[in-house]
């Protein structure tokens, strides 16, 4: 059985390796089949391509698309996609454009809070000129002295309801899977067990992903618990969606799981990658 790991960053997004380093990580790791998924993002897939053919391993074409889902913010991973489809790329542009005034908008937030400086300090930390995202206004509060990590940066400063966030308008879930697919990609809805919709909103949800063409979940994910897997395996059953899996790896030092960290997908789904 190869081993698949179907969602991780790179320093396109808000990961900490290049494409290169993180495929030679994955390689060196036990990773059969990567997927590199930036978020909204597709410009870090020829050097990884590269690097896979190096390294011997495959690489997955992949991006983890923001969505807007009535008052949540999604993620949707895409796979398989033509990262040249123009459709995606316009897409992608689009979600990207916003990036930039919504985080003078988290600056200000902060600001009014008493935390100055925090654009030009999560500047410090963008890697991609066009991706600037929460995780690096994070990883400048943690050096600001603000919180030990990451994490509690996200729980203190940057989720619903605390001082530095702000409400953004991402694609509807119906056109981030009609790109995905225009693209000739699979549309996989990324850690479930993360949105804090309750239950009714969940079905609600998943009734919605799948009646928009949606094609699996994430039933394996660093972000779920054990019992998460089981649950969301059942879920994908119920709901006729396949499985994927991927650790949604960031970077040495900042995530939960390694590359290839994964336990097996559980008995009773079809796995996404089961025509491929
Ligand atoms: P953005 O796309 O700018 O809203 O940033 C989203 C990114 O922030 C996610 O992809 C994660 O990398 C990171 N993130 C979100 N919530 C948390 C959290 N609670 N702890 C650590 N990182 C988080
Ligand atoms: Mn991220
Ligand atoms: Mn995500
Ligand atoms: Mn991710």
């Amino acid at each position: 059985m190869p081993r698949y790991d179907l969602h991780s960053h790179s320093t396109y997004s808000d990961g900490l390796l290049s494409p290169a380093k993180l495929v030679a990580r994955a390689a060196s790791r036990g990773v059969d089949v990567l997927a590199l998924t930036d978020h909204d993002e597709v410009a870090g897939l020829p050097e990884a391509r590269a690097a896979a053919a190096h390294a011997g391993i495959s690489l997955v074409n992949g991006s983890e698309l923001s969505v807007s889902w009535e008052s949540h913010t999604l993620h949707v991973v895409a796979l398989r996609i033509d990262p040249e489809s123009p459709t995606l790329v316009q897409g992608l542009e689009n979600i990207r454009s916003g990036r930039t005034t919504r985080a003078q908008r988290i600056a200000n937030a902060l600001a009014e809070a008493g935390i100055g400086g925090a654009y030009e300090g999560a500047m410090k930390y963008v890697t991609s000129e066009e991706l600037i995202s929460r995780t690096h206004f994070a990883r400048y509060l943690v050096e600001a002295g603000y919180a030990n990590e990451v994490k509690d940066v996200f729980k203190r400063y940057l989720t619903p309801g605390k001082p530095g966030y702000v409400v953004h308008e991402w694609a509807t879930l119906p056109q981030a899977i009609d790109w995905i697919h225009t693209a000739g990609g699979q549309a996989v809805l990324a850690h479930p067990g993360r949105y804090k919709v309750g239950v009714s909103g969940l079905r609600r949800l998943l009734a919605d992903f799948r009646d928009a063409g949606g094609d699996a979940i994430e039933v394996l994910s660093s972000s779920h618990t054990a019992a998460q897997f089981a649950e969301f395996a059942t879920l994908a059953r119920v709901y006729g969606l396949m499985a994927s899996g991927g650790s949604d790896y960031h970077g040495p030092g900042e995530s939960r799981m390694d590359l290839g960290d994964l336990p097996p997908m559980p008995a009773g789904v079809v796995p996404v990658w089961q025509h491929w």
